[in-house]
């Protein structure tokens, strides 16, 4: 029992705690969480997770960049630091983010705290209550809890296997003049789903005609196994201005750094640095300034290459025995990239149901429904493949077709 669990005796002369914001109890936790709980007994093969693989952290190497900086600069390492981050690492990831085809200057980066940290920034500088913000169809989970606590009025873009449909945009867009659009274009979670060269065009389009930001954020996009890379949103016409690009070291470096970053317009990034100030002052200075380190000693675009690769092997073990694993008539997006495969299992299905038997199998999977901001298809479900090797997905999925057999006959 921590501290706060501990029941204070009301009465003689003591008043109960004042009440949580509503906004705290509104936004609330996820009833899934506590389904999930059990899959952390270590017989669970867990595709419910969106953890990397931790056996591809380079240890050594960053180990040895916080050896290099702690020793050689402890007086700086250890130091406060400026909200905007070290420039050491602004000015790297400036290097990345041009040589990716977007033309970037360290003053254009504000690091964060992880992206996550940006998204609740962009809500803080930008979003009053009642404000509109449109989603995917599905969303980001943590970015539809970012927005709700914001007190925003969510409304999901309708789209298909390819991501948002422009059109459907431009409707609603139109009707309910949102202040922003949030994306993840590449490899999106939950979907997996990359959005095309000519749709981008078209949602940059958009936004330069009726006036909202796009929220582009881009933790997997490195993570490509096959296929060309789409330029980002930011890069087309109409976007140049009106584009917050967000990237993350966690996906390709290690998420315990928790190291991200936004790339925005200055007038909007000066107000999320107000707005950083407020939350943290700054990210931490030692991590900033070994992922510089690491980035200067070593090849990270190899390290991810090596990555990708196995990956790759994964996600193509699920693929594989998918079909059998699922009730027939299902089907899935498959990705080019990134850590997620999202299936749709005939109507009728309850995957939120379901999971309650399936888990009784030692196998788990995320069911889709959380991830609506509008009415869930809750036939729906997200598989994560990184975290497991080839061997144990081929187990994992034999779990699954046994499971989904005895749950949907019984
Ligand atoms: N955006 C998306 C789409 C994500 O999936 C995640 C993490 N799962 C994040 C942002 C946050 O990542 P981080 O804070 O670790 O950079």
């Amino acid at each position: 029992m921590t501290v706060t669990d501990t029941p204070v005796p009301t009465g003689q002369g003591r008043a109960p705690a004042p009440a949580l914001a509503a906004r705290a109890t509104a936004v609330g936790g996820s009833p899934i969480r506590d389904i999930l709980a059990v899959t952390a007994r270590p017989e669970v093969i867990n595709f419910a997770g969106g953890l990397p693989a931790p056996e591809f952290f380079d240890g050594a190497g960053v180990a040895a960049a916080f050896q290099q900086v702690l020793t050689g600069t402890p007086g700086t390492a250890l130091q406060y630091s400026t909200t905007e981050g070290e420039p050491t690492l602004r000015t790297a990831i400036a290097g990345r983010t041009a040589a990716r085809g977007l033309p970037t200057d360290a003053d254009d980066v504000l690091v964060t705290t992880g992206s996550q940290q940006a998204l609740s920034l962009l809500a803080t500088a930008l979003i009053e209550p009642g404000d509109t913000v449109l989603v995917e169809e599905p969303c980001y989970l943590a970015a539809l809890q970012v927005f709700s606590f914001a007190g925003a009025n969510i409304v999901a873009v309708p789209g298909d296997d390819e991501g948002i449909d422009p059109a459907a945009l431009d409707a609603l867009v139109g009707l309910h003049r949102p202040k922003l659009l949030y994306t993840v274009p590449t490899f999106q979670n939950p979907t997996g789903r990359t959005l095309p060269a000519e749709r981008r065009a078209a949602v940059a389009e958009v936004a330069g005609r009726h006036g909202l930001w796009i929220v582009e954020d881009d933790p997997y996009g490195e993570l490509r196994f096959e296929g060309e890379r789409v330029p980002w949103i930011a890069t087309y016409p109409g976007a140049e201005d009106r584009t917050v690009l967000l990237g993350s070291f966690s996906k390709v470096m290690a998420p315990g750094l928790r190291l991200g970053w936004l790339r925005a317009p200055a007038a909007l990034r000066r107000a999320c640095a107000v707005a950083k100030q407020a939350a943290d002052l700054h990210t931490p200075t030692v991590n900033q300034l070994a992922a510089a380190r690491y980035l200067a000693d070593n090849d990270l675009d190899a390290h991810v290459a090596r990555v990708a690769g196995a990956y790759r092997e994964r996600r193509d073990a699920l693929l594989a025995g998918l079909g059998d694993a699922l009730p027939a008539g299902s089907r899935w997006i498959r990705p080019e990239g990134g850590m997620f495969v999202w299936a749709s299992l005939p109507a009728g299905h309850d995957t939120t149901e379901l999971l309650r038997k399936v888990i009784t199998y030692d196998v788990a999977y995320v069911p889709g429904a959380p991830f609506y901001a509008g009415a869930p298809d809750s036939a729906t479900l997200r598989l994560c493949f990184v975290t497991q090797t080839p061997e144990e997905i081929g187990e994992g999925l034999r779990r699954l077709g046994t499971a989904f057999t005895g749950a949907v006959l019984s």
